[in-house]
């Protein structure tokens, strides 16, 4: 028995693309299952980037490959258009035929260290966020490895992986990174760069076995927010926190015609 999970993100459009998968997978002797399971070969998630994120994070980055159905929404995860001439069928057709390959996407993780000794790790496919509460600006003394580098001061800052630059990354106005690269790249979020402050302007990129360390200043507000790929976590007293590449993957189906500069110019320009 060959089984397959099929999610989506609730929309009608989702669904009705389900209902139509869902059968065309059966009469090709899939089984199909409606959440991931162990037993299942395949993820195929229904929605748009956003909706194959929430999946990454609900089952906790599983390593079982991954296909996102694009349902009207930018898609850039995702690898296919549910109407363009000859989908899904073609798609179902590759796909048991392996023809495809797996593009794995690495992540990033911050260990959070509070003032009690708790360590927390967050993880994101796109990025991590570190910023203040109610808009304060914040103040966090940054090393890079073991060298203290600057007090950055401004609204927060990013570290995204490659996969993630096209996202927030880039409307702040990082560099778009081919996933074959692995990095970080820290952006900073309306940092302050005046006779009073100091913070770097331009984006960082740090090879994959470089750290960064931060150690947040406490001031108004007292909390520290992280974000992984958009969802909030708030701290209080945060003693450190560390942010480094993660060897941790999500592997992505790509079929042959999948290019990554063409699926940027695609969808940005
Ligand atoms: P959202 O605010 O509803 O959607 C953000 C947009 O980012 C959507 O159009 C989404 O595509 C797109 N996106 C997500 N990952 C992408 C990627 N790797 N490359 C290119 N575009 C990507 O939030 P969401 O859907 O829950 O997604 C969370 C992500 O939103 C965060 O990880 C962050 O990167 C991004 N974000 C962006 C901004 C900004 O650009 N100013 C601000 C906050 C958060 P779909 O339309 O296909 O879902």
């Amino acid at each position: 028995m060959r089984y397959i999970s099929v999610i989506t993100n609730g929309t009608d459009v989702s669904e009705q693309t389900k209902e139509v998968l869902i059968e065309k997978f059966e009469k090709h002797g899939f089984t199909v299952l409606e959440q991931c399971s162990v037993d299942s070969e395949l993820l195929v998630c229904i929605g748009g980037d956003g909706a194959l994120l929430q999946a990454v994070h609900k089952y906790d980055f599983p390593s079982i490959p991954i296909v996102g159905v694009n349902t009207g929404h930018l898609g850039f995860f995702q690898e296919i258009a549910p109407d363009e001439p000859g989908m899904p069928d073609t798609f179902i057709q590759e796909y048991k035929e392996g023809r495809y390959r797996l593009q794995p996407l690495n992540t990033v993780q911050a260990v959070v260290t509070t003032q009690n000794g708790k360590q927390e790790i967050l993880r994101g496919l796109n990025e991590i966020v570190i910023r203040g509460s109610h808009s304060y600006s914040v103040h966090l003394d940054i090393s890079i490895g073991d060298s203290p580098i600057e007090k950055f001061s401004g609204d927060g800052i990013l570290v995204a992986t490659s996969a993630g630059s096209t996202a927030y990354n880039y409307s702040l106005g990082g560099s778009i990174v081919d996933p074959r690269i692995k990095l970080l790249q820290v952006t900073p979020i309306a940092p302050m760069n005046t006779t009073a402050y100091r913070s770097f302007t331009s984006s960082i990129l740090l090879p994959s076995e470089l750290s960064l360390g931060i150690v947040p200043e406490t001031g108004k507000g007292n909390y520290i927010f992280l974000l992984n790929d958009g969802i909030e976590h708030a701290y209080a007293h945060v003693q450190e926190i560390k942010i480094e590449f993660s060897e941790t993957v999500i592997n992505l189906i790509r079929f042959e015609s999948y290019d990554f500069w063409d699926k940027v110019k695609t969808k940005f320009l």
